[in-house]
């Protein structure tokens, strides 16, 4: 590792994005003391309430770009859908940590198959739908259906996606996602969902953090479990999946990998996010290093930390209205609570979430 590359404690990093990834990759950085300065759209910011600066301005906004990349040694997103030129602009000031290739590739569900299958990931089988054409190709493919149709962007947290049984329900659905440019999934007939998390740092060296198993409801992640207790051979695939991933993006910084896993074992990766992720926030709390500061090292240029888990663990999320019960898990011994600091519940809105560190 060339030290000149090293941003040491006392540093700034700007974050772009101001939600709840920025808010806890700001209090990482805090403790290990790097000031921080986020840049984002909306007030207020979550992530800008426990920061040093925060710069409110938008993603297309020249001018605040190079003044906020002035005022930072290194800047990291928080989320992928950050736009590209926006990065780009940044870049021409002060080094992006991780680059554009993450989000390029992220922001868009056919790229990043493609980017998957090339790296030899295993993922669902799956096909472009841009015209009822497309449509009438697929549904003569044998095991196309029943499959998810997704649209190949903005699409999150199960939003932007339908289950379609048959060509009508295909064609149906298309229509209702706008005649968008989307990507028809072969239905997964998936044992459990899993996650790797992996670090990669300036000299490359990479660490995955022990795989989660997730549990999700309507599209988004309820519970993360770690370990995931599933077979040495499978939890090996998993995180060499992570690993190959970070590599072939040439990451400096975290990239979370979801995966399926089936009956017969096998791991077929469904999406990636080149940034820390919400099946990774049991590390806060039971982890040697949690995935915030691990970023944090990443793009600073430091030594990665251990990614040993210290306990077992399971994180629940806490949405909506569950935030209220917030008198219950304080009451909880082994309970930590994490509060974003969101303001009002709404519905299917992620406002803090829970770890409960278990006996070993
Ligand atoms: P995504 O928006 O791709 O993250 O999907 C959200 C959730 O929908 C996943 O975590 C799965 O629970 C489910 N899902 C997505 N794609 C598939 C698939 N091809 N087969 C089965 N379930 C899926």
């Amino acid at each position: 590792m060339s030290s000149s590359r090293i941003i040491p404690p006392g540093s700034t990093i700007g974050i772009l994005g101001g939600g709840q990834l920025g808010r806890m990759t700001a209090q990482a950085a805090a403790r290990l003391g790097y000031r921080s300065i986020v840049y984002a759209p909306d007030e207020p910011s979550i992530a800008a309430e426990v920061s040093a600066g925060f710069v409110r301005a938008g993603y297309d906004d020249e001018a605040a770009l190079a003044a906020f990349a002035r005022q930072v040694d290194v800047i990291t997103y928080e989320f992928e859908n950050v736009p590209e030129a926006a990065v780009l602009e940044c870049q021409k000031l002060t080094p992006v940590r991780p680059g554009t290739l993450p989000i390029h590739l992220a922001q868009h569900r056919l790229r990043e198959k493609d980017f998957l299958r090339q790296l030899g990931i295993g993922t669902a089988d799956y096909l472009p739908i841009r015209s009822e054409a497309d449509i009438a190709a697929a549904a003569a493919v044998p095991g196309a259906l029943p499959g998810i149709l997704k649209t190949c962007t903005e699409g999150y947290d199960g939003k932007g996606q339908a289950r379609v049984a048959d060509g009508a329900a295909l064609a149906a659905a298309w229509a209702d996602l706008g005649r968008r440019e989307c990507v028809l999934e072969a239905l997964v007939p998936f044992r459990c969902e899993v996650s790797a998390i992996v670090a990669r740092g300036l000299d490359g060296e990479t660490r995955c953090f022990p795989i989660g198993r997730n549990e999700h409801r309507d599209g988004i992640l309820r519970t993360t479990v770690v370990p995931a207790d599933l077979p040495p051979d499978v939890l090996a695939t998993a995180e060499r999946y992570g690993v190959l991933l970070a590599e072939g993006l040439d990451l400096v910084g975290l990239v979370a990998l979801e995966m399926f896993v089936t009956a017969d074992g096998r791991v077929l990766a469904n999406e990636f996010a080149p940034r820390p992720h919400n099946s990774g926030h049991w590390s806060i709390d039971a982890c040697a290093t949690s995935q915030f500061e691990q970023l944090v090292r990443a793009v600073c240029g430091l030594p990665l930390g251990s990614v040993e888990a210290l306990a077992p663990s399971r994180m629940e999320n806490l949405i909506g209205d569950e935030a209220l019960d917030w008198p219950r898990y304080l009451a909880e011994p082994a309970a930590r609570l994490h509060l974003y600091g969101k303001g009002a519940p709404r519905p299917g809105r992620k406002m803090g979430h829970v770890t409960y560190v278990l006996r070993p």
